[in-house]
């Protein structure tokens, strides 16, 4: 005849379940405390830690998105939207023929997973240690171009501008231009809305009014 099952608690005797369960209480309080005090105190990621996306610059300023959509395609949470055009003589983003004129991504679809950084063929798009991305606004979690791009280091010269003189677009990932030529100067957003005004002279009615103002 089979053996009938045993209830629950009936593996000891009634008395002893109490002290069983503060034997579990007593060994808890001599291990290590998990608890960590975030945010007062940060913890340091890992340095390959997969965080906020970081949209990067040439050492001119001159940023790498040649708006290829390659991220696009390899995110598999559809998670970023890109849309490129065409580079000018007159306004340019980037030493190619495109820039990525649009670029967002949305971290309410986001998994971090870091597939779109191996899919750029530029090194534009890389990944920091940011974590705290957290909000309460579904449209505060898309992230622009303007917000995504990196800021600007010793030597650059904000977008839009001229390429470095005599270099062509190999030669900027060969390495060979490694800060913005001398006198280098922001060109005017023109696809942006910025205008170029005249400014009126301070020096006199005689003087030229010839200095550029940019505006929007
Ligand atoms: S990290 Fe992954 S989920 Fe996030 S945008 Fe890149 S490919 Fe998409
Ligand atoms: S970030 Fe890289 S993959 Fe994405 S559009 Fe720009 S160049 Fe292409």
């Amino acid at each position: 005849m089979a053996e009938e099952p045993k209830e629950a608690g009936q593996s000891k005797p009634g008395f002893q379940n109490p002290v069983a369960g503060f034997g579990v209480t007593f060994k808890a309080m001599f291990k290590k405390r998990l608890t960590e005090q975030y945010p007062e105190q940060q913890k340091t990621t890992a340095p390959r830690f997969h965080g906020r996306h970081q949209l990067n610059r040439h050492p001119d300023g001159l940023e790498k998105c040649v708006g290829c959509e390659l991220c696009a395609w390899a995110c598999p949470a559809d998670a970023i939207y890109v849309e490129g055009a065409d580079n000018t003589d007159e306004e340019r983003y980037s030493p190619g023929e495109r820039y990525g004129r649009v670029y967002q991504i949305n971290y309410a679809r986001c998994i971090l997973c870091g597939l779109c950084i191996e899919a750029c063929p530029t090194r534009a798009l890389t990944m920091t240690n940011e974590f705290e991305l957290a909000d309460s606004s579904r449209a505060n979690l898309i992230y622009t171009k303007e917000q995504l791009l990196a800021g600007l280091d010793e030597g650059m010269v904000d977008t839009p501008h001229a390429i470095y003189p005599g270099t062509d677009e190999q030669d900027y990932y060969r390495g060979l231009v490694t800060e913005a030529a001398p006198g280098t100067e922001r060109q005017v957003a023109l696809s942006k809305g910025e205008v170029v005004q005249e400014a009126a002279s301070t020096f006199g009615e005689d003087e030229p009014a010839s200095k550029k103002v940019i505006g929007r």
